[in-house]
């Protein structure tokens, strides 16, 4: 089956925009390849989400997943690996097959920056956490490291001082500590955007090179979200540019 779309990422972005597509009449197919919320997953209190008096990343992004599936998006759990332009249609390829569509909306946001090699060799078999929040209880009363010097790492100290033992704070490339028993990494995020290189035009971080209006330098691709140029990476942005990027198919489809 040709689809009008392919959604690539389930997080915010890319269900919002497979939400507008269905209630505009489209098929669409959407590809995940991890778990369906993205990168709010684990947040257990989302303060600023409108009409929400405080809600959790995973039950927000349920409901929104669930209100897609009953608009009628398709949904699969697969990986996309590469997207190929031929004449009027796309083909991608993803780690369990092909599919085809008249246009893209690439919505595969951003991930945590890893260690450098010379730390990953250094931290050896301790564990290697990127949310404190989800692994921190699990280093109660013993040592830990913070590793990056941002806001983020900020709040990962915060939280860890009242758990572990100790919580040393390093920078990124700096020698862990022989005592700590976890590394925790908050040293940014980068775009899942590798595969895209020859699709799109991005900028020298890796991000998409998009507008407020969603459209990327190749006809018929749209993007949404974190992974594309833009000042503030929240989760009512990336629903606004799901809803944007979803018009702009529309009036790509005619
Ligand atoms: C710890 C934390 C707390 C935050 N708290 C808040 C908050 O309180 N309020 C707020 O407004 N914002 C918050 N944010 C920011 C917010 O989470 C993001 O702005 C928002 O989730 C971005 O949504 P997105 O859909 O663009 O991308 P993502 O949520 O990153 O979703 C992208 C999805 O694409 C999938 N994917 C990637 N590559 C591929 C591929 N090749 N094939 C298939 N699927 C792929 C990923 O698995 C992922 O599910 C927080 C972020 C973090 C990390």
């Amino acid at each position: 089956m040709k689809y009008d779309t392919i959604i690539i990422g389930a997080g915010i972005a890319g269900m919002t925009a497979a939400i507008y597509l269905k209630r505009a009449g489209k098929s669409v197919l959407v590809l995940e390849s991890k778990m369906q919320g993205g990168q709010i997953i684990n947040t257990i209190n989302i303060e600023n989400w409108p009409g929400a008096l405080g809600i959790s990343g995973a039950e927000l992004t349920e409901n929104i997943h669930a209100q897609m599936i009953k608009l009628g998006a398709d949904f699969e759990y697969e990986e996309v690996l590469s997207i190929n332009k031929t004449d009027d249609s796309f083909t991608v390829k993803t780690d369990d097959g092909e599919h085809s569509s008249k246009s893209i909306v690439i919505a595969t946001g951003t991930e945590p920056r890893k260690l450098s090699a010379k730390q990953e060799q250094d931290a050896g078999e301790r564990t290697i956490s990127y949310c404190a929040t989800c692994d921190g209880a699990l280093y109660k009363g013993k040592p830990v490291v913070v590793v990056g010097s941002g806001n983020t790492a900020k709040h990962e100290i915060k939280y860890l001082e009242n758990i572990a033992s100790k919580v040393y704070h390093i920078h990124h490339d700096d020698p862990i500590p022989k005592d700590a028993v976890a590394v925790f990494v908050a040293i940014g995020r980068i775009p899942n955007t590798k595969f895209l290189e020859n699709l799109v035009e991005l900028d020298s971080k890796g991000y998409i090179k998009a507008s407020e209006d969603c459209k990327t330098s190749r006809k018929g691709v749209f993007v949404a979200g974190d992974c594309r140029t833009k000042d503030i990476r929240q989760l009512v942005t990336a629903a606004g540019d799901g809803a944007i990027a979803s018009q702009a198919v529309v009036d790509y489809l005619g």
